[in-house]
């Protein structure tokens, strides 16, 4: 069996026409506010194809690129300040933040409806209710992957290894919501390679460069790879072997090319989904 390889350059392009089309139509453009503290070189990276992903769909980026030695409590108080800005639809803080500042009182700092991320407790919480709210964008790149095979999620068995607020949790809940039977593994998982061949849907989101390999993949699986790791001779490689689960796997996502670019996009989709949102209430308050 051949292991079709599923492109997430080639989907996030299909994505990203669609999304063109919807901000054309709109009043005007979607603005996001992306808060970058310090210079972190992969951050800077991160934000640069923010910026030139953005500039194609024709959403508006504004940076704000912040000293590294700023206190929390500032930080917060910008964000703040950001969340009241009328013209500011989303807002995006870039990790890592400097070590002494902690993310999560950061990220909970955002208003709720200007969460593009989907990463405060108000949006994740109505994620695990099962309640509408803005959902993690890269959650939301794994099930867009997933979902371009076309075939049915409902029954299958899904090994999500790794348990992060930002991945593995909420990843494991959109795929609950597909119908799946979903197992989490994480650093604690015993014989985790009997676990993940139990999947028919093997999602890696650890950091752990190729900690799967052809033993973990049952014949016929689906594999994500979200992890994305440097190497020495400074290539990217993933959580999973790809060249080992060949033949094994019956589709797998590369890395790079993968789920990254799909996490960009859905930002993005997030953010135009939100302005959709404002419009219509803006506009049922008018017909008031
Ligand atoms: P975290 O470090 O927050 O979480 C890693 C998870 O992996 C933890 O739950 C940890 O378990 C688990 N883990 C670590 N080692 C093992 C192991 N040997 N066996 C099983 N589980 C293990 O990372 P994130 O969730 O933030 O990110 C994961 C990876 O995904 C990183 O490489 C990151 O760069 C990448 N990433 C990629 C994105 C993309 O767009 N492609 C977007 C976001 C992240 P425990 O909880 O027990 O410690």
């Amino acid at each position: 069996m051949e292991t079709y390889c599923i492109n997430g350059k080639v989907l996030a392009e299909r994505y990203q026409t669609q999304m063109i089309e919807e901000v054309a139509q709109l009043s005007q453009k979607p603005h996001l506010a992306v808060v970058l503290v310090g210079d972190h070189p992969a951050s800077l990276v991160y934000v640069r194809h923010k910026q030139a992903c953005a500039q194609r769909i024709g959403i508006e980026v504004e940076l704000f690129h912040l000293s590294p030695i700023m206190t929390e409590d500032a930080l917060i108080a910008f964000i703040r300040e950001l969340n009241t800005n009328p013209t500011v639809d989303g807002i995006l803080v870039q990790m890592p933040l400097p070590p002494h500042m902690r993310d999560y009182r950061v990220i909970d700092a955002i208003d709720p409806a200007k969460d593009v991320d989907g990463l405060t407790r108000a949006n994740l919480g109505c994620l695990f209710v099962g309640e509408k709210g803005i959902r993690p964008c890269t959650p939301l790149a794994c099930m867009a992957l997933l979902q371009s095979l076309d075939r049915p999620l409902v029954g299958l068995h899904a090994v999500v290894v790794g348990r992060s607020r930002l991945v593995g949790k909420p990843l494991a809940q959109l795929l609950l919501e597909k119908g799946c039977t979903v197992t989490q593994a994480h650093s604690h998982t015993r014989d985790l390679a009997s676990i993940c061949r139990m999947a028919d849907v093997l999602v890696s989101a650890t950091g752990m460069p190729h900690l799967i390999g052809a033993s973990h993949v049952k014949k016929g699986a689906i594999v994500i790879d979200v992890g994305i790791h440097k190497k020495e001779d400074g290539k990217l490689c993933g959580d999973v072997d790809f060249q080992a689960i060949q033949g094994i796997a019956s589709a797998a996502t590369p890395v790079p090319g993968g789920v990254g670019p799909m996490t960009v996009t859905m930002i993005f989709r997030n953010l135009i989904d939100m302005r959709v949102k404002k419009d219509l209430l803006v506009s049922k308050k008018m017909v008031k």
